[in-house]
């Protein structure tokens, strides 16, 4: 299949070539044609797939015919989080450089003056999150009678982020006679609900489902023996000691290092730059403008490791990702699949490696569950305090280990650090309040969710990204 297949204009084909893709990606294939005839679409697709190509190309040969109307955008893009909505903001300057549309990005942590100015100008493409697009229609700011598209990208993100009333909101203030696109990486039953409310006749398209991981990506689990100090600062440190170790054998063209934590994105990312090693973080905490900044820094090699949570770094498209580090092994099976599909992107080589500590047994478990085959285990040898193959294992556990074993690559490396060369504290800062609770006692106080400084941080799903200490204590497995 060729893009010059797929009904798209000659101007579209040009900007396509100069962004140098060749052929079209399977959900591009199957969509483009169906949005440029107008039919709705039922997406199940994940980042990585080319899925946001999939509904801004149509897009733009739709708006190619008309103007806009001031303060009546002629489409709408919903995002669940800021850093995505200014990704597919991107996408529209570069494969509309052909064209003469006018877009603008409502998100929160921006001025709002700034963003009705551009309104006022008029806009083709409008992509916003569901708070400020709220808030904005609520003051006057806009209309939403003229949006003859509407996009609800991530649906399941918005989902667990608590959104799906505000998009429900944001449907019904929309004209009937419309395009609707609806993407979602699962499809959990509530997202099926609105799919049903919202989409007419839907043309159902679904691509690598997302318990699967890209055959281009090499996998490593490093499983952590007992620290030899005491308490959970010992293995922390133990498991900076180990990261380092990784980074220092695989020397990464650039990676991602995901910690379950915000207060460990902190504590890792000056960890690794008191050894050296230069990081940035992305952190719910920063402003948008410092969130932005250090995105850049590291799309363009300035920084080559990123610190980050899983919110954070959601969805991110840095092309050539050398590297992806778990820190800390997600609690989350799904957020494991999302977070190495950060690198192997667009069929290239890529390397994920995670680190676990015995307590982490059960989620790894959910994780070769859901995507049906065995981590590779691999090994540090002269890890201090670090011996591999410590989580004793029931029968069929050590059954599916053998497997995976098999495929294991085991690393040679040095003696790891000494624990004087580590100046950073270990004992972590006094618990924090689970980031939800914070959520919603802004929300209380009348902040609307994404404007939050760690909105797009709320954990909804089961536990969220808090993990009583409870639960983080070593079980004795038989
Ligand atoms: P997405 O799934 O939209 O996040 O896209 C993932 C990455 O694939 C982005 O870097 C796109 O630029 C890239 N991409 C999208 N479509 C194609 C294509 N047809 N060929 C090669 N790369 C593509």
């Amino acid at each position: 299949m060729l893009f010059s297949d797929l009904g798209l204009s000659e101007d579209l084909l040009n900007a396509v070539t100069d962004a140098g893709y060749i052929e079209p990606t399977p959900i591009q294939a199957e969509a483009i044609p169906y949005v440029l005839m107008g039919r709705d679409i039922l997406g199940c697709a994940q980042t990585g797939t080319g899925k946001t190509a999939s509904f801004t190309l149509p897009m733009i040969d739709i708006l190619a015919q008309g103007r806009a109307k001031a303060r009546m955008p002629r489409s709408l893009i919903l995002e669940p989080t800021r850093e995505l909505a200014a990704q597919v903001a991107e996408n529209f300057d570069i494969y509309g450089k052909n064209h003469r549309l006018t877009k603008a990005l409502l998100i929160g942590g921006e001025s709002l003056d700034e963003q009705a100015k551009v309104l006022n100008k008029g806009v083709d493409v409008l992509i916003a999150t569901p708070g400020r697009l709220i808030d904005m229609f609520d003051r006057g700011m806009l209309l939403l009678n003229d949006v003859k598209v509407f996009v609800i990208d991530e649906s399941d993100r918005m989902l667990d982020m608590g959104f799906i009333p505000d998009v429900e909101r944001i449907a019904s203030m929309l004209p009937p006679l419309r395009t609707t696109l609806l993407f979602s990486a699962t499809m959990p039953k509530e997202i099926k609900k609105l799919a049903e409310q919202f989409l007419m006749n839907p043309r159902e398209v679904t691509v690598a489902p997302p318990s699967t991981t890209a055959d281009t990506i090499s996998q490593g689990l490093l499983v952590l023996g007992r620290p030899h100090g005491h308490g959970p600062g010992s293995e922390q440190k133990m498991k900076r000691d180990a990261l380092r170790e990784l980074i220092k054998h695989e020397a990464p063209r650039n990676a991602l290092i995901f910690c379950n934590r915000k207060r460990d994105v902190d504590i890792v990312h000056r960890s690794l730059n008191r050894h050296g090693l230069e990081a940035a973080r992305l952190h719910g905490d920063m402003s948008q403008p410092m969130r932005m900044e250090t995105l850049t820094k590291f799309k363009t090699g300035e920084m080559r490791y990123l610190v980050c949570s899983d919110v954070a770094a959601r969805g991110l498209d840095i092309p050539e990702m050398s590297h992806v580090f778990n820190f800390d092994v997600p609690t989350h099976a799904e957020d494991y699949v999302h977070r190495i599909g950060r690198t192997g992107r667009a069929g290239r080589k890529g390397h994920a490696f995670t680190i676990a500590v015995a307590a982490d047994a059960k989620y790894i478990d959910a994780i070769e569950r859901l995507t049906k085959s065995p981590i590779p285990r691999i090994k540090l040898d002269g890890a201090k305090g670090g011996q591999l193959d410590a989580v004793e294992e029931k029968p069929k556990r050590q059954r599916n280990r053998r497997k995976a074993m098999e495929h294991a690559t085991p690393i040679k490396t040095d003696v790891l650090a000494t624990a004087e060369n580590d100046k950073t504290p270990d004992a972590a800062p006094a618990e924090e309040r689970p980031s939800g609770e914070r959520s919603r006692s802004l929300q209380r106080n009348g902040v609307r969710k994404d404007e939050l400084p760690e909105a797009d941080d709320a954990p909804v799903k089961g536990l969220g990204d808090h993990v009583p200490a409870f639960m983080l204590r070593e079980v004795e497995l038989n």
